[in-house]
């Protein structure tokens, strides 16, 4: 599949900003210290207060949507830390999608960049066959050590070398089964997203996922021909491709009901997407034969540690065992995940349920520049976003990091590579799984 590309509805420099969501913004300043461009650039117009201004006069029409405007949007990571520390309950992501989605293919960026959007957000993330055959090609010449090789070039070729993550071999590549049964008695049934990205580069993370629910005794389901939920179209302002791949993932899952005739639970394992797709009847709320559905599928939606502790965890308790992993452990918290949903209890819970050493990480709700394709289309400004939260990391003496989110783990994992770093990142499927197999061994 490949969604229509997107052209931006012609407009007038008022219809390019929600004028009206400004007007929330009551210029406090309290959301200054939370924002990662800020604290890197110490800009003002780099500031979730400045960029809202900023917004605001073009509306106004004082300023105009140059490049330099559409520039210190695209700085934003979108990652949504402002929100949390807005006392005027300030919605900053809708403000800056429904701008990015009238400026995606504005003349003032360059040819290049929308080339590559076009392309990536079209065509590619849509199609696990492209992304297959990407993450096939990628890997012979990572096994060539062109990629490396590569990445010691100046310029954005070098820098696009060196973000690239290490694609592993085809058969930890495979996609998921479409059913696993329930181990021992089955208590429910559930279906999973298989993610865009998640199979080629952590596939290991959505087999974790899957032998964690099925251990706690849910009959898994994984529909094919649904895979990417649209979230990085969104992000980028390609709202027309996040509709059509929201209207896609709908219908793929509306087969899928319990026991009680209602649509299954949807667990996700990526913190971006689960957050998107909560919202998919904002999304679609104004197209009359997919609102109401819409909806529905967004209040069904969970994610891995909120499906866990709301609903399984006493089913899975006696199934976990110890745990071998390098101590202490630390938790970072993904911005899509305590900022996009609020969810910061449950993955703290589940790690503790573990009884592992665990530390805090300083910050830990502060973005660690990953934030979808930013780390690909502004590698330099994500790695100088990643280094503060690097030596807060460090300063915490964990061994082991736990994450949830496909990007965010990608961009650890790669910022600790580089700086020669032995501390290992996993999803915290990955470190329940650990413990049942551990379980498993020791119940023998
Ligand atoms: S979303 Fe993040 S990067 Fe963007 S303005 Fe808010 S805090 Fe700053
Ligand atoms: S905290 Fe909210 S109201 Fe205050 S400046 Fe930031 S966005 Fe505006």
């Amino acid at each position: 599949m490949q969604t229509t590309p997107t052209q931006s509805a012609p407009c007038t420099d008022a219809q390019l900003v929600d004028y009206a969501a400004s007007l929330d913004c009551v210029h406090c300043g309290l959301c200054l210290r939370t924002c990662p461009t800020y604290e890197l650039t110490g800009r003002e117009s780099a500031s979730p207060r400045g960029r809202i201004h900023m917004m605001r006069s073009v509306a106004e029409g004082e300023l105009k949507p140059d490049a330099a405007f559409i520039d210190e949007l695209d700085l934003c990571l979108l990652c949504r830390h402002c929100e949390s520390a807005c006392p005027s309950g300030v919605n900053f992501a809708a403000m800056l999608e429904h701008t990015r989605a009238r400026l995606l293919d504005s003349s003032e960026r360059s040819w290049l960049v929308r080339r590559a959007l076009g392309l990536g957000l079209g065509r590619v993330l849509p199609s696990p066959r492209w992304i297959a055959f990407l993450a096939g090609a990628l890997r012979f010449l990572q096994r060539l050590g062109l990629v490396q090789l590569a990445s010691r070039l100046p310029g954005k070729v070098g820098q696009a070398a060196a973000a690239c993550p290490p694609v592993p071999p085809a058969r930890e590549r495979r996609a998921l089964p479409r059913h696993t049964p329930a181990l021992g008695q089955r208590r429910g049934s559930v279906s999973v997203l298989e993610g865009c990205i998640m199979p080629p580069l952590l596939g290991r993370v959505n087999r974790a996922t899957v032998a964690v629910l099925a251990a706690a005794g849910r009959e898994v389901h994984c529909p094919r021909g649904a895979s990417c939920c649209g979230s990085l179209h969104a992000h980028n302002g390609d709202l027309q491709g996040a509709r059509e791949l929201a209207r896609r993932l709908i219908d793929k899952h509306s087969g899928l009901l319990g026991d009680d005739g209602e649509l299954l639970p949807i667990v996700t394992n990526s913190a971006g997407c689960s957050s998107h797709m909560k919202h998919y009847g904002a999304l679609l709320a104004d197209d009359a034969d997919w609102a109401e559905r819409a909806a529905v599928f967004g209040k069904q939606v969970f994610d891995f540690s909120e499906y866990l502790v709301r609903f399984a965890f006493d089913d899975l308790r006696p199934a976990l065992g110890p745990l071998e992993v390098a101590q202490p452990i630390c938790w970072d918290d993904p911005c899509h995940l305590c900022h996009g949903q609020g969810i910061r209890d449950e993955p703290r819970a589940l790690l503790d349920a573990l009884s592992i050493e665990r530390v805090e990480l300083k910050e830990s709700e502060s973005c660690c520049g990953s934030a979808g394709l930013y780390s690909v289309l502004r590698p330099l400004d994500s790695r100088a976003i990643l280094a503060p939260r690097l030596a807060a990391l460090k300063a915490t003496g964990a061994r082991t990091l736990v994450s949830a989110n496909p990007g965010c783990q990608l961009q650890w994992s790669g910022g600790l590579r580089q700086t020669g770093s032995e501390v290992e990142v996993l999803h915290i499927a990955e470190l329940l799984e650990r413990a049942l197999a551990h379980g498993r061994e020791s119940g023998e």
